[in-house]
């Protein structure tokens, strides 16, 4: 695992060399104007960010794990990051720092794996939103980057109704694909982890960590070796299927499906940051929902 100076700093250079790559980026913070990203605020100057942003902070949440043998083990943390930033630059939100402690078991047997526990996850990430919220983000888009974190996330937001919270969770799901997008080389029902659709991403957030001529040195081909019935689930199918955690063929990827796919998540998360700004029902009926949970009885039949 990097550490935690060496990747932040990763993360900063890449936003200066990304940003003229994305027709919707912007400079990075200029003098006098507010920085988008949560550490990088003096005290003041975030709670100033607070209220430009109308308590909306976005939590871009990514993973360490093999991303094939071409692509870097931060691969969605970068690259959930670099869509995350674009689009608070856009439409104006605090962006919470780097945060990768998600639902990785599958990768497990393969070099720089971060896997912690089931519990250490859900308690980070409330711990995390519950700070969020104590410090004003009293909306909270978690923005997925990690196909592997898909049930986990909907179900930490369906959690929150376990007990009262005076923010609201929302989960922004991974978002790339949409009409008019460029033709795909490869198979698009087994482009998924480290594909070319993923990889034509990390060329736009990262071009310098990708190493296309490397991507056929594996194969991301679906191996099949499980027969079971559509609807039964096992946690063991990413494996049966994707063993060396690599499926699709990350070698066809382009900048040109890259630009695209890359600009149709960023405005998909503009959209959900002015949606959830706008929105005042979620945290309304939360409160009517917590207080009617207090005295089920009472509630009409
Ligand atoms: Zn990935």
């Amino acid at each position: 695992m990097r550490s935690s100076s060496s990747l932040a700093i990763a993360l900063v250079l890449a936003a200066f060399a990304s940003t003229a790559s994305t027709a919707s980026a912007q400079s990075p913070a200029a003098p006098g104007r507010l920085s988008v990203r949560w550490e990088e605020l003096t005290a003041a100057d975030f709670r100033d960010a607070i209220a430009r942003a109308q308590g909306t902070c976005l939590l871009p949440f990514g993973i360490m794990e093999k991303h094939g043998p071409h692509l870097p083990l931060g691969n969605d943390l970068l690259n959930v990051r670099y869509a995350s930033l674009n689009a608070a630059q856009q439409e104006f939100a605090v962006v919470f720092p780097e945060y990768y402690f998600g639902q990785i078991f599958e990768a497990r047997h393969e070099p720089g794996t971060v896997a912690y526990s089931r519990g250490l996850q859900l308690q980070m990430l409330q711990e995390t939103a519950d700070e969020m919220a104590r410090n004003g983000c009293k909306k909270i888009i978690i923005v997925n980057g990690h196909g592997g974190n898909t049930s986990l996330l909907p179900y930490f937001a369906q959690s929150q109704l376990e007990l009262p919270h005076d923010y609201v969770v929302y989960v922004q799901g991974l978002a790339r694909s949409a009409p008019g997008e460029p033709q795909h080389k490869s198979n698009r029902a087994t482009d998924q982890h480290a594909g070319e659709s993923e990889t034509s991403v990390s060329m736009i957030a990262r071009p310098d960590l990708v190493h296309l001529d490397r991507a056929p040195q594996e194969s991301g081909a679906d191996q099949a070796r499980l027969k079971l019935p559509e609807g039964l689930y096992t946690g063991i199918w990413w494996y049966a299927r994707y063993p060396n955690h690599y499926a699709g063929e990350g070698a066809v990827a382009s900048r040109e499906l890259g630009e695209f796919e890359t600009k149709t998540w960023i405005n998909a998360i503009v959209a959900s940051i002015r949606a959830v700004k706008a929105d005042q029902e979620s945290l309304r009926l939360q409160n009517e929902f917590y207080e009617k949970s207090k005295h089920p009885l009472n509630t009409p039949q």
